[in-house]
């Protein structure tokens, strides 16, 4: 059955697979919808016993109805090969009560890589598909683990560009020398003054500048978004979820057809999307448990209907869920709204003019698969210490805010459901902040790389290739701009 997909503003709006992962936003500011969601036509057993890579094709075939069965295995191929650390590719690990998902075993240590890995050959892919002459340009918008992820992905491909912008002084230390050692004569990186949000707003400014497609038309260019806006990242998301199954079922944990909680530390809402399209393929899954930090926008709106961005923005140490507009809720509020792509145009459109808006209560009925919660920063360095002090196990601040909620919502419902927390990023990309939760007094003088080591040390865990490459890789990038010179920076890259 063929997928065709269709803006969440403009249902006349619709494109195959492969030009909706080249087209990233739609041209109305909407993102990419399958029409239908489809149905895993395998059984869990089935699932249960196949390797990563066959579950992701599972998936992906469902949905990338326009490619062939080799173009799609072969692109699946060049993905999930020796860039990851094991060949599980996605380890789950027991402790504590709770099964850790551990999505950050890829080339720059934090989750984006699961899909990341594999876009670039979709796009690639899909270009030649649809017959593209220009050149593609990819622009992104980072919190920080998208930037390296998709630099390292993109990095030295054919008939691609990319340009990154991110937050200065919004992102780890380690973060930020992973993006500005980045080679690659393709690769740009760029500092903004100004937050995150401010980056994703230029962003997509720029997308939406009519008159900048056209000069980049003439100069044989045009725009591709690797954010997690792209359905060429959403749809190869949902593979670990299935996958996360599976492992559950072969290891005996779970008995075929029995639900798990999910629980996603979540900032632009892509990951914890995916595993709601998962459920609604027909994975058996309870609830989907939607962790937030003091950046707390997502549990207000869970908990009230109301989407109000109009709030202080705070600098945490879980950066990468820092975000005040969480993009891809707009495919849930969608789906909600009765896939009505004029009353969700009206949601967001009141999101762009006043920074809220509030679904109606037959809406939140849709809702009843979620739970929303928030960590604060005290909680979030409790629940790493105290799992370390219990297990040995050391998780990242992200994932700790994840910890944290699932602790929450099991005393909140006393629903003990097996759990699978979607742990998404290797301790080492924060250290500083994983080991300050652990001992604060101890290790609050050490230098980054001492932290490092003594990570390693205390945690019994080999210290990850993408964090000993960056030890002494020299710095390639040291652009800066405040965010009313974006489009200046992007033309004078492209030598335009
Ligand atoms: C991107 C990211 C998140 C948030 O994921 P979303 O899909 O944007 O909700 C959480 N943790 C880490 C480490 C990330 O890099």
């Amino acid at each position: 059955m063929e997928i065709i997909y269709k803006s969440t503003r403009n249902s006349n709006e619709r494109k195959t697979a492969s030009q909706a992962i080249l087209q990233g936003l739609a041209p109305d500011g909407g993102l990419y919808v399958p029409e239908q969601i489809p149905s895993l036509d395998r059984s869990l057993e089935e699932l249960s016993g196949m390797s990563y890579k066959e579950v992701a094709y599972e998936v992906m075939k469902l949905y990338f109805t326009d490619f062939t069965e080799e173009e799609l295995k072969k692109c699946i191929d060049s993905a999930y090969d020796s860039k990851f650390d094991t060949e599980e590719i996605c380890p789950l690990v027991e402790a504590d009560g709770a099964y850790y998902l551990e999505l950050f075993h890829g080339a720059t240590i934090a989750f984006k890589d699961m899909a990341l890995s594999i876009l670039p050959h979709l796009m690639v892919t899909s270009a030649r598909k649809n017959h593209v002459k220009n050149d593609i340009v990819i622009l992104t918008a980072t919190s920080g683990d998208t930037g390296k992820a998709a630099l390292a992905g993109f990095a030295g491909v054919d008939g691609v560009k990319i340009i990154v912008f991110y937050p200065k002084g919004g992102v780890s230390a380690i973060q930020e020398k992973q993006m500005l050692t980045q080679k690659g004569a393709n690769t740009h990186v760029v500092g903004i003054h100004g937050n995150f949000d401010d980056a994703q707003t230029g962003v997509k400014q720029l997308f939406s500048d009519k008159a900048l497609e056209k000069e980049l038309d003439a100069a044989g260019y045009q725009f591709s978004s690797a954010n997690s806006i792209n359905i060429g990242r959403l749809v190869p998301q949902i593979a670990y979820y299935v996958y996360a199954y599976g492992t559950l079922v072969k290891e005996g944990k779970l008995a075929s057809g029995e639900k798990m909680n999910v629980v996603v530390p979540t900032g632009n809402f892509g990951n914890i999307l995916a595993a709601y399209y998962a459920k609604n393929m027909g994975l058996p899954i309870n609830k989907l448990i939607c962790a937030s930090n003091e950046n707390k926008v997502l549990y207000d709106f869970f908990t009230t209907g109301d989407y109000d961005k109009n709030r202080a923005f705070t600098l945490t140490n879980s950066p990468s869920m820092d975000i005040l507009v969480s993009s891809n809720l707009e495919r849930l509020i969608y789906r909600i709204a009765g896939e009505d792509a004029g009353k969700n145009a009206e949601f967001m459109s009141s999101l762009a003019t006043s920074g809220r808006y509030e679904i109606t209560d037959e809406m939140k009925q849709g809702l009843v698969d979620f739970y929303g919660n928030y960590a604060t920063e005290e909680e979030t360095c409790e629940t790493i210490r105290n799992l370390y002090e219990k297990t040995g196990y050391v998780i990242d601040t992200h994932t700790g805010v994840a910890a944290n909620v699932l602790q929450k919502y099991r005393r909140a419902t006393g629903d003990n459901t097996i759990a699978v927390v979607a742990s998404t990023a290797s301790p080492f990309k924060f250290a500083r902040s994983v080991m300050g939760a652990i001992d604060a007094e101890k290790y609050s003088a050490m230098e980054d790389f001492a932290l490092i080591d003594e990570l390693s040390r205390i945690g019994n865990v080999a210290i990850p290739r993408a964090i000993e490459e960056i030890r002494t890789a020299p710095v390639l990038h040291d652009k800066q701009c405040d965010t009313n010179e974006m489009k200046q920076v992007v033309t004078d890259f492209l030598g335009m």
